[in-house]
């Protein structure tokens, strides 16, 4: 597969935009069949009701979900990831995303507490599987199964592949966080249609950051997390900076600006 080797390099001014969401942008790729995904320093809540620039957020979730995705290549996750280019960007390969938002939760928080009111930090009695239909217009509402494939954005099959699959990265996200001291509460993933000549396989898509995870430290119960933004908490940039020195991305001595230009004295 040619696009697993390094390829030429492509200014970024020359490439074609394809799609540009809230945290992230896609290019075009250097190959056919494959994309470049760019990770904004943008950090977005309430379907796009608050706004904000946090700088090297970008860097952070692109080494985040770098390490995530690799690790469940590995397991045999399939994933759309191929490899890290630089700071803000990774190669992957396109895929027809589903349009659903799985969400998988283990303990109570958030929209499941407020809506069934069952206090945020109970465990719950097993992992919970929910589906979100992505649109912006609608709030990305919640949806069953009888939608999805009445409407057709999945088949049953594809329904089956997604919740095995979604099980699977709980299991191993759950040890990976639990392993460095973080309780992984809740997480939202999506997935995508890979196309291979007659094949179609259901592959992970997207990003796993702690823009899509509630990740709470086992100890204290802080919050390392998206949470921190929506609720007004502060301190977000350097919750995901301690979610990556935790997995061993970053050293403890690196800087709080990942990125950006260095000045030259
Ligand atoms: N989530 C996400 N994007 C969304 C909605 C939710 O990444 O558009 C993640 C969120 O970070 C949390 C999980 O999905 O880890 C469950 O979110 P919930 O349904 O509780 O929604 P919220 O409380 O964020 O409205």
């Amino acid at each position: 597969m040619d696009f697993l080797k390094p390829s030429r390099y492509v200014p970024m001014n020359r490439r074609r935009r394809i799609y540009e969401g809230k945290a992230k942008i896609l290019y075009e790729g250097p190959e056919p069949g494959t994309l470049i995904q760019h990770f904004k320093d943008d950090a977005t809540a309430f379907n796009n009701k608050k706004h904000a620039v946090i700088d090297g957020k970008g860097v952070l979730n692109n080494r985040i979900s770098e390490y995530i995705f690799t690790q469940l290549n590995q397991l045999g996750v399939p994933t759309h990831f191929v490899r890290r280019l630089n700071m803000r960007e990774q190669l992957i390969r396109e895929v027809e995303i589903i349009p659903l938002e799985v969400v998988v939760r283990n303990v109570a928080a958030g929209s499941l507490s407020t809506r069934l009111g069952i206090p945020e930090g109970q465990q719950l009695p097993r992992s919970i599987i929910e589906f979100y239909y992505k649109n912006d217009e609608l709030n990305d509402p919640m949806v069953s199964e009888e939608h999805i494939t009445a409407f057709g954005w999945a088949s049953p099959q594809d329904l089956d592949d997604i919740m095995a699959l979604a099980i699977r990265v709980n299991d191993f996200l759950s040890g990976l966080f639990l392993g460095v001291g973080i309780r992984l509460v809740d997480f939202k993933i999506e997935f995508g249609r890979l196309f291979e000549g007659d094949m179609m396989r259901i592959v992970l898509a997207d990003e796993i950051s702690p823009d899509s995870c509630r990740l709470w430290d086992n100890a204290s119960g802080d919050k390392l997390d998206k949470d921190r933004f929506r609720r007004d908490m502060g301190g977000m940039l350097e919750a995901y900076q301690e979610v990556a020195r935790r997995l061993g991305i970053l050293n403890d001595n690196s800087s709080s600006q990942p990125s950006g230009p260095v000045p030259v004295n």
